[in-house]
């Protein structure tokens, strides 16, 4: 049985490259997403593996089983650092309203338009009054 192999790595290489072109959008956004960027490029890492581990079970004619070991290892590595492979939230952080594709892909704070305003009103009234 190699079906989900042969599946995996005919078509992972793909996603691969989908994943590396949101790194490529994600660029234009600049210092406001550099955690997300990073973590993208660890999720595109991810599946780029899972794409050879896949072409070598065909290659040397193993089993789906190996996969299982792969996604074993694949499951524990994000289960200790989800924070830093996956920072992503569906919800606003402050006011819990549901984020768009944007907020969550494009913005570092997990934060909705508002809050974004809100906070950026603050900051510069702080440096402002440091200012003065
Ligand atoms: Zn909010």
């Amino acid at each position: 049985m190699t079906t989900i192999s042969e599946f995996i790595s005919e078509n992972f290489f793909y996603v691969f490259l989908a994943v590396i072109a949101l790194t490529l959008f994600q660029r234009k956004y600049g210092k406001r997403v550099t955690k997300k960027r990073m973590a993208v490029l660890y999720i595109a890492i991810i599946i780029f593996a899972l794409q050879i581990s896949a072409s070598l079970i065909m290659e040397f004619e193993f089993t789906d089983a190996y996969l299982l070991i792969w996604a074993v290892a694949a499951g524990v590595i994000i289960y200790f650092k989800k924070g830093v492979i996956f920072p992503f939230k569906y919800k606003c952080v402050k006011c819990s309203a549901t984020l768009t594709f944007n907020d969550m892909v494009f913005d570092d704070s997990n934060l909705c338009e508002k809050c974004r305003e809100k906070e950026k009103a603050l900051e510069d009234e702080e440096s402002k009054e440091s200012e003065e």
